[in-house]
């Protein structure tokens, strides 16, 4: 396994279309690094970078400490598994995954030696002698990562792989993707739009916006500490507000928040207009009239989910959607509350 890592990779394609614009970033050897962001943000452009399938405008791209920016995909000690698994549908299992091995001139028994053992890894020993349309397709997607894997490559590469999968399936293959990893301490590079799966199988998240980094961290750090609007709405949701905020000391500030007034984290902001991301889990609904309740609201819409409640409720500070466990007190439309929320899931934004 070897690290990657990207020094000011710039990718123009023609005039004004900035693809990739002054990206860095390291992935540590042996980890599961995800990109994620919204489609068209350039996460396939930077996949593709590490590749060799396209090659950086400005910056470098290096892969265990080897500047491989002007190198062919051949030369990289890279392999990737694709969106649409790209096997090919006359060959037998067992062919496509020799496929690249065939390509790099290993005797014959030897590649069907490692091709027959990389089956078996996915757990498709067995399938050796069916057709791609003859399999699921979970069983065509490991075949894919089991061509990738024969190659024995330093670095692994995922663009959108479980897309094409429901999403029972999508949730059982990426524990598998994640499980290989972690068994074989391989360095993988996972580009996903679904902030569920990048949270669920990430060492790291880096998450991307209109070609440049808008935060990178491990899950905990992006969903308990976003830096930006952005990324507290994408990395899961998160209720804005304005509130106004008053420095205590260095560390600790007042918010005003309707008739709220809480302590949080200062996060080095200075006096005046800030917004409040609030996690919808972190909100608890309580009686009206109790004495724990920051804020005071009325129940505008409530629907139950089987696991949970939802609910938006009209408060002074704007209007909150909240998440609650199915478990507890139902309530209704038209129903007053008491809201209340600690440090947890709260985080203060510039205004
Ligand atoms: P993502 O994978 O995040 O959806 P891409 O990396 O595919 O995003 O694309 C990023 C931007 O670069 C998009 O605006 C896309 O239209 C543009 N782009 C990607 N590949 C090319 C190309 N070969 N020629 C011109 N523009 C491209
Ligand atoms: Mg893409």
């Amino acid at each position: 396994a070897a690290e990657v890592r990207f020094e000011r990779v710039w990718k123009c394609f023609g005039a004004g279309a900035v693809a990739v614009r002054d990206v860095s970033f390291t992935v540590p050897a042996g980890t599961l690094c995800t990109l994620l962001g919204p489609s068209g943000c350039g996460k396939t452009t930077t996949l593709r970078m590490i590749a060799g399938l396209e090659y950086p405008s400005e910056g470098r791209v290096l892969i265990g400490g080897r500047d491989v920016s002007g190198l062919p995909p051949a030369e990289r000690d890279v392999s990737m598994v694709f969106q649409s698994y790209a096997l090919f549908p006359h060959m037998t299992v067992l062919e496509n995954v020799l496929y690249g091995l065939t390509v790099s001139r290993r005797p014959r028994r030897e590649a069907e030696a490692a091709a027959r053992a990389a089956l078996e890894g996915v757990g498709l020993a067995g399938f050796e002698a069916r057709l791609p349309s003859e399999l699921s397709g979970g069983q065509q997607q490991r075949v894919a990562v089991a061509r990738a894997l024969v190659l024995e490559p330093s670095v692994l590469l995922f663009d959108e792989p479980l897309s094409n999968l429901d999403a029972r399936l999508r949730r059982r293959m990426r524990e598998e993707i994640r499980d290989l990893q972690q068994r074989l301490g391989l360095t993988v590079v996972y580009v996903t739009h679904d902030q569920a799966e990048a949270l669920a199988i990430s060492d790291k998240v880096i998450v991307m916006n209109r070609a440049v980094i808008a935060q990178e961290g491990s899950p905990r750090e992006l969903y308990d500490a976003p830096v930006s609007e952005f990324v507290a709405g994408f990395v899961g949701e998160a209720n804005l507000l304005p509130a106004t905020l008053r420095g205590l000391d260095e560390q600790r500030a007042e918010v005003l928040l309707g008739e709220a007034r809480v302590v949080l984290p200062r996060r080095g902001l200075a006096d005046g207009a800030v917004r409040l991301a609030l996690r919808p889990e972190a909100i608890a609904l309580v009686p009206a009239g109790e004495p724990g309740a920051m804020l005071r609201g009325t129940v505008s819409k409530a629907a139950y989910l089987g696991g949970v409640f939802e609910y938006t409720v009209d408060t002074s500070a704007g209007e909150l959607f909240v998440v609650a466990p199915s478990a507890g007190v139902a309530h209704r439309a038209g129903d007053q509350v008491g809201l209340r929320f600690g440090t947890h899931g709260t985080t203060l934004l510039p205004g």
